[in-house]
């Protein structure tokens, strides 16, 4: 059966000192759900993070890659170097890295494949901006994203994605999709790929719910029966806050 999961998505915040006081805290809390733990602080703290959290059900995993074996790609980190540290999970595809940095679900191929090869879990993220939302055309902007980055795969690579539904418009702004509106959008991702593969392919993928997920509302959007965890930004900052979120469910 699927796995529940919370992931803290740290972004470009922490420096060392801050990511060892952070784990600190973490260690401090008791899980008392049945929630997968990830948390993805920044490239240069991925190391010391993993030592960290050794024997302490937290799995540390990277905000991106590059999808090079090696090459002339100054400022890059690629599979094996994050293999090499111990880290089996990577985010791709989130909306900061297609805005900020040209990331398209056509570009998002290489990537998605590299970290495969490498037998790396994938969470991927995608979601609608709030134009697509307004306009009524939110399931077609995601169907769409999902078919260009993931449908050229083989059934059998779904047991290393995650799902991340996150809407652009619910993302660090405190708008947050409502139970309802992330239920109906879960139900028609898991109906895109009972569509294309099967239907036990599409009740065995996780989708976590992204966009201002915090303490007050986790246990709502948690509650609904094809949300299986979130992928959280701003609450992740602070251990009360995210490990209530964790245990939300
Ligand atoms: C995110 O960055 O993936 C995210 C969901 O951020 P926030 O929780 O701050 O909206």
């Amino acid at each position: 059966m699927r796995k529940h999961i919370v992931a803290g998505n740290w972004k470009l915040n922490n420096d060392l000192a801050e990511t060892q006081a952070l784990i600190a805290s973490l260690k401090g809390q008791i899980i008392t759900s049945d929630a997968e733990v990830m948390i993805a602080p920044t490239f240069t703290n991925l190391w010391h993070a993993n030592e960290a959290v050794k024997d302490n059900d937290i799995e540390v995993i990277a905000q991106n890659m590059h999808f090079a074996e090696n090459g002339a790609y100054t400022g890059e980190v690629n599979a094996s170097m994050l293999k090499s540290i111990g880290i089996h999970t990577v985010i791709l595809g989130h909306s900061e890295r297609r805005a900020y940095y040209n990331e398209t679900d056509e570009s998002l191929v290489q990537k998605v494949d590299a970290a495969l090869k490498h037998n790396m879990r994938v969470i991927f993220c995608f979601g609608e901006e709030l134009l697509d939302r307004t306009s009524g055309n939110h399931e077609s902007v995601v169907k769409n994203q999902i078919k260009k980055a993931l449908f050229h795969l083989d059934a059998s690579a779904f047991k290393n994605i995650v799902l991340a539904y996150e809407p652009v418009w619910a993302i660090g702004t405190g708008e947050t999709a409502s139970p309802e509106q992330a239920q109906d959008m879960h139900k028609f991702i898991r109906e895109t790929l009972a569509n294309k593969y099967d239907k036990t392919i599409a009740d065995h993928v996780s989708i976590l719910y992204g966009g201002s997920v915090k303490p007050n509302n986790a246990q709502e959007i948690f509650s609904k029966p094809d949300v299986d965890g979130g992928l959280i930004g701003g609450a992740a900052l602070k251990a009360e806050d995210f490990f209530a979120i964790v245990n939300a469910f």
